[in-house]
């Protein structure tokens, strides 16, 4: 796609700690934080406290710097700035979309860059946040498939994430001011950047019950939204443990076509799919799931589809979400026609459920859903490499 809309784009350089160096306190849980501050010498008997004044500092105020904390005393921040650091992924790069879209370059230990994506609306303001480098599945339809996995991400550089945002957004509390007195900004976190969320459930979980604690970012489990592909074993597990609501990428109609699409399919297929998708409202308490549908032209968006699509999910309480195809250079695909849209939405919509057609964002700054893939590592995947994943 060639556009040549305006966008700014500045680069900032801060200097970084060495990641060997001492203790990152970003992405522990309470509990962690408790013994963590236990082994360095905190009495055992302050523990539970300190780990409620220094949870606050950071995750309520978004004080980076032990001094700040001013109702511990002078000898244990000192202490605390021996032995610690408070530190978020570093922006490398922010650029802005004509349409208010903000795509941020994040860069964690070892140099890897993940990109984070902050879409504002009228209502709400979404951070698109991402839980790998890369992915190991390889969606014929996504940029970031043909980005080989490097590796996961910390529970500490996916809610670094958010900190990062809430810093450009300059959403933490200022002084004088108590938490939640202004609207907020950033009110819903989506993972649907780079990555397969459920193929890294611990640091995804510990970082959405951080970003979920009433003491902290204090976002409901009602405004976070995870994707999947469809990784089914983890599916009751992200109901029970994190208990936000879910999005699956169903894109396909028929497992010979989503074998394609969704490589994925070939291990957990359609059917075992939607079984396990049938438990989720009842284990995880939330009303109903997100259906991602890529409208790919002449590929999965006939009449015959929309159809096939009603009856597979019938009894799932479910909104499908229509996402007209995003471009990439060397994409195999095209987006459908407006007009096929429409008609697919049509169906659905009258079969009784919403079916939303998602506005592309941000697609001047290649912002938009699969369109994200950091420059860093852009190696494409052999067609075998690819073969061989998708036959795993
Ligand atoms: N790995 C997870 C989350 C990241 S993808 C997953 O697959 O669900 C977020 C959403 O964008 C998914 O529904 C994905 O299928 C969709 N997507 C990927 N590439 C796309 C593209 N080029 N155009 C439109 N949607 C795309
Ligand atoms: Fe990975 Fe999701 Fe892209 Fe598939 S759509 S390659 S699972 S990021």
């Amino acid at each position: 796609m060639t556009r040549t809309a305006p966008v700014t784009h500045d680069v900032m350089t801060i200097p970084r700690k060495l990641p060997d160096g001492p203790v990152n306190l970003v992405g522990l849980t309470r509990e962690a934080l408790r013994d963590t501050l236990v082994a360095h010498g905190t009495p055992e008997k302050q523990a539970r406290m300190r780990v409620n004044q220094i949870w606050q500092w950071i995750y309520q105020w978004g004080v980076r710097d032990f001094e700040a904390m001013t109702n511990l005393s002078k000898a244990y921040r000192r202490e605390l700035a021996e032995n610690f650091i408070i530190e978020t992924p570093e922006m490398v790069s922010r650029q802005i979309s004509t349409d208010g879209t903000r795509k941020y370059l994040a860069r964690i230990a070892g140099g890897h860059e993940v990109e984070v994506v902050y879409i504002p609306e009228e209502t709400r303001g979404t951070l698109c946040i991402s839980s790998q480098v890369g992915c190991t599945l390889t969606c014929s339809f996504c940029h970031t498939g043909t980005q080989k996995l490097v590796r996961n991400l910390t529970a500490g550089e996916i809610v670094g994430q958010i900190m990062m945002a809430r810093d450009d957004l300059d959403e933490w509390p200022r002084q004088g001011e108590g938490a939640g007195e202004r609207p907020r900004l950033l009110s819903n976190i989506v993972l649907m950047g780079m990555g397969e969320p459920l193929y890294n459930f611990e640091n995804v979980r510990d970082a959405m019950r951080i970003a979920m604690d009433g003491e902290g970012i204090s976002l409901s489990r009602r405004r976070i939204t995870l994707s999947t592909s469809g990784v089914v074993p983890e599916i009751a597990k992200t109901a029970e443990e994190i208990g936000c609501l879910l999005a699956v990428s169903f894109h396909a109609t028929t497992d010979e076509v989503r074998d394609k699409l969704v490589p994925i399919n070939r291990k957990w297929n359609i059917e075992t799919l939607l079984n396990a998708l049938r438990d989720y409202p009842r284990l995880s308490n939330s009303e109903r799931i997100t259906f991602e549908y890529v409208m790919l032209k002449d590929v999965n968006d006939s009449d015959a589809d929309a159809k096939r699509l009603v009856q597979l999910i019938k009894g799932i309480p479910a909104k499908i979400n229509l996402i007209p195809f995003n471009e990439w250079p060397g994409a195999p695909h095209q987006r459908s026609d407006w007009t096929r849209i429409e008609a697919f939405a049509d169906i659905i919509y009258k079969a009784g459920y919403a079916s939303p057609i998602r506005t592309p964002r941000g697609e001047d700054i290649m912002a938009a859903c699969g369109q994200l893939k950091s420059d860093t590592e852009r190696a494409r995947k052999s067609r075998r490499e690819i073969e061989a994943d998708a036959g795993r």
